[in-house]
């Protein structure tokens, strides 16, 4: 069994997107290759709502999921498929895009918005799948303790808790809290990209600590070992699915293979053609 070495560090730019919400963009266009199939992640962390109020109103997606969590906040959202509703504080939501969605994410006013929203790349032959929303409530999330450590289990598999099965990209998704001094060792999959996303608190690798909103991407192997300073608590995001090792041509909130097909994808919005599914 060989323990995966940490092999990069991504620390993100700030950016605004949407109607003008400040996040933190830690991947992107620049990570594409090394976090196959994982394009973006923007992580959210702010005590003061004009940083995030102004939202994403009406947009659209296609050939992607997007993966929304929160560990504070609330967001509302409403899209093409009928779906409306809110987001709470430990929940998620697994929206794939697919063939086509227009969608609003509205966070609303809070002490603390603290999550991240993460968009997993669809293989060519399901980019067109039909759209889909899966709202992962509190009671789907699955929750096992070690000692110093409290594992949430959003997607996937660890121990004996289960999250929800994804209908595409079997990706695992985890929220892991570690008490200071503790470390975990999380069994990964040898033919998976893994890495961490560290949302709150520094987090030692290696003997190595990594500061806080650093993305760790690790090298092959069977397994990761995350430690908390001896100090201080950490909590991170868990991440690991296959990579698609496939042509990405991305424009904007559209992800497909070729430039053509992301052409024809503009020339449908601009037609009113783009949703086929609502
Ligand atoms: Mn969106």
């Amino acid at each position: 069994m060989k323990q995966r070495d940490m092999i990069k560090t991504v620390r993100g730019q700030r950016a605004v997107d949407g109607a003008g919400v400040r996040l933190v963009r830690v991947l992107g266009n620049a990570t594409v290759r090394d976090f196959d199939p994982f394009l973006m992640l923007d992580s959210f962390d702010s005590a003061d709502p004009s940083d995030y109020v102004a939202g994403f109103p009406t947009h659209p997606h296609r050939g992607i999921e997007t993966i929304t969590y929160l560990i504070s906040g609330r967001i509302d959202h409403e899209d093409s498929l009928g779906n409306k509703g809110t987001i709470f504080a430990g929940e998620s939501q697994w929206m794939t895009a697919g063939s086509g969605i227009l969608h609003q994410e509205m966070p609303k006013p809070a002490e603390r918005m603290l999550g991240f929203q993460l968009w997993l790349n669809l293989p060519r032959s399901e980019k067109m799948a039909d759209p889909a929303y899966l709202s992962i409530t509190n009671e789907a999330i699955g929750l096992i303790r070690q000692d110093k450590a409290e594992i949430r289990v959003l997607s996937g598999r660890f121990g004996d808790a289960a999250g929800v099965a994804p209908q595409h990209i079997p990706a695992s998704i985890f929220d892991i809290c570690l008490s200071a001094g503790g470390t975990i060792d999380i069994p990964t999959k040898p033919d998976e990209t893994v890495f961490v996303f560290l949302i709150e608190g520094d987090a030692v690798f290696g003997g190595e600590t990594v500061p806080v909103k650093t993305a760790v991407l690790f090298g092959v192997g069977d397994s990761v070992a995350v430690s908390a300073p001896a100090d201080a608590d950490a909590r991170f995001i868990f991440i690991s699915g296959k990579p698609l090792h496939e042509p990405v041509a991305w424009g904007g909130p559209i992800v497909m293979n070729t430039r053509e097909e992301l052409e024809h994808a503009f020339d449908e919005l601009d037609k009113g053609t783009f949703i086929r599914h609502g």
